[in-house]
């Protein structure tokens, strides 16, 4: 057989639609694999089956992050304040006096020498006064007393 240039043109389509030398063979007919492949390379066509993907990939190179020493302007020292942290005074709860076991007074029991803190809700049936002994002057026993007019903070001695 030869190479008309029917068959040159169906073997240069077949080849660019990527069919194999063999199967190109068979497709023409009468024409040996070898004979197909020698054909090709001499129309220059064996050029195909590049794969793309042997692209070269393009390597970012890291660009070097160039770390620019940051100049730091301090302020005068002298400026700066010295701040005198004072121990905080606590206040130490009346440990020595015990809460009393309230007396359970209504309010017609209380007297003058009777302690008038509520204990209780006032609408309450439950609701009483403490009764104990109040202090001279004071509506109320030591211990409310101390409750009540318990003092923000302990006198300084100047
Ligand atoms: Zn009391």
């Amino acid at each position: 057989m030869s190479w008309t240039d029917e068959r040159v043109e169906l073997l240069k389509k077949l080849w660019q639609d990527g069919l194999s030398a063999s199967q190109i063979a068979a497709e023409l007919g009468g024409v040996t694999r070898n004979a197909v492949i020698g054909k090709v390379h001499r129309l220059g066509l064996s050029g195909r089956g590049q794969p793309t993907s042997s692209i070269k990939r393009q390597r970012r190179t890291h660009s070097t992050t160039v770390r620019r020493t940051r100049t730091v302007t301090v302020g005068n020292l002298a400026l700066k304040q010295t701040v005198d942290v004072l121990p905080e005074t606590e206040v130490q709860p009346r440990r020595n006096v015990v809460v009393p076991i309230p007396k359970k007074l209504s309010l017609l029991q209380l007297t003058e020498q009777t302690c008038k803190w509520p204990i209780g809700d006032p609408g309450h049936d439950d609701f009483h006064f403490c009764g104990h002994n109040s202090l001279d002057n004071l509506p109320y026993c030591e211990y409310h007393s101390g409750v009540a007019y318990q003092a923000p903070e302990p006198r300084r001695r100047r």
